[in-house]
């Protein structure tokens, strides 16, 4: 009998231990993997081409790639841009504040 009682405990305790891996996956999906922040985008009425002159490369809210500061693909960032790694270089947004000369 309480061999059988230690044996379920040891199963619940396994079936817990699952259950505690398994929760964060719950709910994944692709969007959870998402580079680009559309809400942010759609707020700021963000655009993959320049404003005349202005662009995110001359902004102060732009957060250029450390290992790739002069790549003009998609692989840098915005300060108001959380999780967004998909900034280009000559996008732009109304969040624009030009960078000092
Ligand atoms: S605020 Fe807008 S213009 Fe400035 S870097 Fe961010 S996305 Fe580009």
């Amino acid at each position: 009998m309480e061999d059988n009682v230690k044996q379920s405990r040891r199963q619940l305790l396994k079936m817990g231990s699952i259950a505690l891996v398994a929760a964060p996956m719950v709910g994944f999906n692709t969007s959870a993997f998402a580079h680009q922040n559309t809400a942010v985008r759609a707020a700021l009425k963000f655009q993959n081409t320049p404003n005349g002159d202005k662009e995110c490369a001359k902004c102060m809210n732009f957060l250029p790639n450390k290992n790739k500061p002069h790549d003009k693909g998609h692989v840098h960032g915005c300060k108001l841009y959380p999780g967004d790694d998909e900034i280009c270089p000559t996008c732009y947004c109304n969040g624009f504040v030009a960078k000092p000369k």
